[in-house]
């Protein structure tokens, strides 16, 4: 069979059997899987078709390290012939799940000594609520339950996780959101001191923010805003959670996002860049002071784990992943091309008509569609289009068009070198271009 021959029968299975994970379920049945990847290496990928991409994306915000890393695959073949598996309930354990909170704690700033291990980021947010709660319940104060999340933040999909997430069509399609959750709008540190003062602070368990919001589009707060939030916290008695699930390992220039800003966070969540996807984890990392007290409680008993928090298998492919992380100076990496794309991002705004605001921080950024004349969004989002024509020609983009935003974003993997961050450019310029062209032309 040749492989065009193969790739038909795939998508006619698609179809048919696979549910994918936040899409167009209509288009999926009338268009098909556009891409059937078979092989990644580095930054690139390549679908059954031979098509190869530049992917700017690293997959979801996730694949750190890059593509085709054997190293990782040995670290978890030589872990699951030995042991792949076994529960960490009770008083079980494993040598690299202990490892990996060991150095989970090592490189955590401050007081964040303690791990909790799930098997990603929406159930480290569904967990750092309960513990939260719970925290407050063993300090005697059980009316602590409220979560103060932010407008356009991004959370994850399980009940708890949606509900803080700030983006309607993910809270609207739940229909009912779990209770005691608030929003306030993403950058206003004053707006946040009111909604405590009115909520009261005595009914307040914690706020959770990502130091850069993603899925909302890339959104970075001004500088001194998260400080700002540090005190508001400690002031009124309210746990500071920081959402580092795209923003640790690397992706911003720094090991952990809220480093720019030398503040400490009393639970910080791990997971996409943990293992740089290669297997499923996550993780809370908790301050000694909620470690203390859940470690103090009445009985001591912890009615909360996943069957795979602390996966054997998972946690050996982290140690491997973070290694790899700090022996080829990804971290420095990521600052120095972030600066490099960025800058490319500042020429394109200057040479091509349709690009607005440009922003980045690291290797994550985005770019804004406005129409040339008004400065303004186009009524139907344009951002699509660029994606569709920077695919042709070998790029991998994502867009955000909720709630009518209309922006490419970025995130490739701590690993691109210099050509290919202009490689990136060079297509995203033609792309641009061809979209301009296209778009002005119907006008
Ligand atoms: N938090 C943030 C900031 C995220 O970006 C994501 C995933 N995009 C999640 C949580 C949820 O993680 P997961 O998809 O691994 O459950």
């Amino acid at each position: 069979m040749d492989q065009a021959e193969k790739r038909k029968q795939l998508i006619e299975l698609d179809k048919k059997h696979f549910i994918h994970p936040t899409s167009s379920l209509k288009h999926q049945q009338e268009h098909g899987a556009p891409f059937i990847f078979t092989e990644g290496n580095g930054v690139y990928l390549t679908d059954i078709t031979g098509h190869r991409v530049l992917e700017a994306m690293s997959s979801l915000w996730n694949v750190n390290v890059g593509y085709g890393r054997a190293e990782l695959a040995e670290a978890a073949r030589d872990q699951m012939k030995k042991l792949a598996f076994t529960n960490c309930f009770s008083s079980m354990s494993n040598e690299p799940a202990i490892k990996l909170a060991a150095k989970l704690a090592n490189l955590a700033p401050g007081h964040l000594n303690a791990v909790f291990f799930t098997s990603g980021g929406s159930e480290a947010n569904d967990t750092a609520y309960k513990l939260a709660r719970y925290y407050w319940k063993l300090k005697g104060k059980p009316q602590k339950t409220k979560i103060i999340a932010r407008k356009k933040g991004y959370h994850g999909v399980n009940i708890g996780a949606t509900s803080a997430t700030g983006i309607l069509s993910f809270q609207e399609m739940a229909i009912s959101p779990a209770p005691d959750f608030l929003h306030v709008g993403p950058f206003s540190a004053a707006e946040l001191k009111k909604l405590i003062e009115t909520e009261g602070a005595d009914t307040i368990a914690a706020f959770i923010a990502e130091p850069i919001q993603g899925a909302g589009g890339v959104n970075i707060a001004s500088d001194g805003y998260f400080q700002e939030v540090r005190t508001i916290c400690d002031r009124n008695d309210i746990l500071f959670i920081a959402d580092e699930v795209i923003t640790g390992f690397g992706r911003t220039g720094k090991m952990f996002a809220l480093e720019h800003e030398r503040v400490v966070p009393d639970m910080m969540l791990l997971a996409k860049g943990i293992t740089s996807g290669y297997i499923p984890l996550g993780a809370v990392v908790l301050s000694d002071a909620i470690q203390k007290e859940l470690t103090s409680g009445t009985d001591g008993v912890l009615l909360h784990g996943y069957t795979y928090s602390g996966h054997a298998a998972a946690c050996a492919v982290a140690l491997k992943n973070i290694e790899i992380i700090e022996r080829e100076n990804l971290v420095e990496n990521s600052r120095i091309m972030g600066a490099k794309m960025l800058e490319g991002f500042r020429n394109l705004q200057q040479e091509v008509n349709i690009v607005g605001e440009v922003r980045g921080l690291g290797l994550i950024g985005a770019m804004e569609i406005i129409h040339p004349a008004t400065k303004l969004r186009f009524p139907v989002p344009v951002a699509p289009e660029v994606s569709k024509e920077a695919a042709k020609r070998g790029l991998m983009v994502r867009t955000v068009v909720f709630e009518g935003m209309d922006t490419i974003v970025f995130a490739p993997p701590l690993i691109i070198k210099a050509h290919e961050v202009e490689e990136l450019l060079h297509i995203l310029q033609q792309s641009l271009i061809a979209v301009q062209k296209k778009v002005m032309a119907q006008k």
